[in-house]
């Protein structure tokens, strides 16, 4: 199996090891196969979920040097469940069993197992930067605490993440190294780059959500579920994914194109409208991103966008793909409500466009509305509008109750590194 950039105009090819290891294509585009392929027939769900997970990424490791990992990758990546909560057939797909309770965990686990797999084989180091606002950060800490030959350095912006936020960011020792930067978000994303532009500095690499390694998960579990929730109600799904920097969306879309039993794919989008826009008018435009209640999907300047664009080049092929609806603060709010008052089922701000859109845009009786993440992350939005208090779930409060260690710097990166 091959990849190629999505800038590539052919010619250059990598393995997905190597795409894993780089991250970014060499021409700075993104890192594709070179074509889909179909599920393997040894494809079963009579194993649980990470194997059938295994098997719907074997054809995207064919020939790789981590070939022969693969299966003990899984096995020890996605180590929790991916239940559904029923609803008749309009069902919802809790993503949110990770060690920090967000889909991310899928995505961050199976990269820093194939990357410690692959610096063990190279008799490599690497160390990860990561500059986050909130959870790809947890995630990613989480993820690569422990693993040899992989440190990571977490930046964060000094009082700008929320309490909870913080201790999945601090609350590490070992191999992760969180700090606390006087400074913004920006300051902390200016310091990731000039650390990977200054020469004197060997080793670094990032964990970004556009890396492979990242993305192909996201694919495997839309094959377990599709087909989890065919053999249940004997119909294919539509599937409706709160979305940003539409990672989660690609992998769904992967997952189509390989034949899993996916009905359509709809986008769920918060106040940020880049990709509903485009849909209607048929100029894309990226933009600043807006604050919204949602406040992982705050994202003006869609980063898996090149990918969807490379499956769907024109309009009139993205259109005949993508739906995408955009939902205002307000509706998620009363979505939240909404759901918690009809059935006591709490969601977060996230999954509530994901219901929204459903409700108010998807006419099929068999849907599937993707839960990004616990509702207990977002306490202090959902609390107040269902009147009661969300009990925490096991694996955020393993998190929490870690003794929080960071240091504080200024927003100069030599500081990350003396
Ligand atoms: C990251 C995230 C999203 C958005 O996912 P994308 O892949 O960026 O589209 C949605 N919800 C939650 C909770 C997230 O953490």
């Amino acid at each position: 199996m091959r990849f190629i950039s999505t800038r590539a105009e052919g010619g250059e090819w990598f393995s997905a090891s190597d795409a894993i290891l780089k991250g970014l294509a060499p021409d700075g585009g993104l890192f594709m196969p070179e074509s889909i392929p179909c599920l393997p027939d040894s494809f079963t769900l009579e194993r649980g979920a990470w194997y059938a997970m295994y098997q719907a990424l074997i054809p995207y490791f064919e020939g790789d040097e981590l070939e022969g990992d693969l299966e003990e990758i899984c096995r020890s990546a996605f180590s929790f469940p991916v239940p559904f909560h029923s609803e008749g057939g309009k069902d919802t797909l809790e993503l949110y069993f990770g060690p920090t309770a967000a889909f991310k965990d899928f995505g961050a686990r199976f990269l820093a197992f194939s990357m410690e797999k692959l610096l063990e084989k190279r008799n490599e180091d690497l160390t990860i930067l990561v500059a986050t606002s909130g959870d790809t950060g947890g995630a990613v800490a989480s993820a690569f605490h422990g693993r040899n030959h992989l440190a990571v350095k977490v930046l964060f912006p000094k009082g700008r993440v929320a309490e909870r936020q913080r201790m999945q960011l601090t609350g590490w020792d070992g191999n992760v190294s969180s700090y606390e930067v006087d400074g913004s978000f920006d300051d902390c994303q200016r310091m990731v780059k000039e650390a990977f532009m200054d020469p004197d500095l060997k080793g670094l690499s990032s964990a970004n959500s556009i890396n492979l390694g990242r993305l192909l998960p996201q694919m495997a579990y839309y094959v377990y579920a599709s087909s989890i929730y065919q053999l249940k109600y004997g119909e294919e799904a539509v599937f409706v994914i709160p979305s940003g920097n539409v990672g989660n969306a690609t992998g769904a879309y992967w997952a189509k194109a390989m034949g899993a039993p996916i009905k359509r794919i709809v986008l769920a989008c918060n106040a940020n409208r880049p990709i509903t826009d485009y849909l209607e008018t048929g100029k894309y435009e990226p933009r600043p991103s807006l604050k919204t209640l949602a406040n992982a999907m705050d994202v003006g300047a869609p980063s898996n966008i090149e990918r969807l664009f490379a499956m769907f080049p024109d309009i009139e092929a993205f259109r005949d793909n993508v739906s995408a609806y955009s939902v205002t603060d307000d509706e998620i709010r009363k979505t939240i409500k909404e759901v918690y008052d009809e059935s006591g089922y709490v969601i977060c701000p996230h999954t509530a466009c994901g219901e929204r859109v459903r409700r108010d845009h998807v006419a099929e009786p068999y849907s599937v509305v993707v839960s990004t993440a616990h509702p207990a992350k977002f306490n202090d939005i959902v609390e107040p509008l269902i009147g009661r208090e969300i009990a925490i779930p096991k694996n955020l409060y393993e998190i929490m109750h870690k003794t929080p260690s960071s240091v504080e710097i200024p927003a100069d990166y030599h500081l990350l590194f003396s």
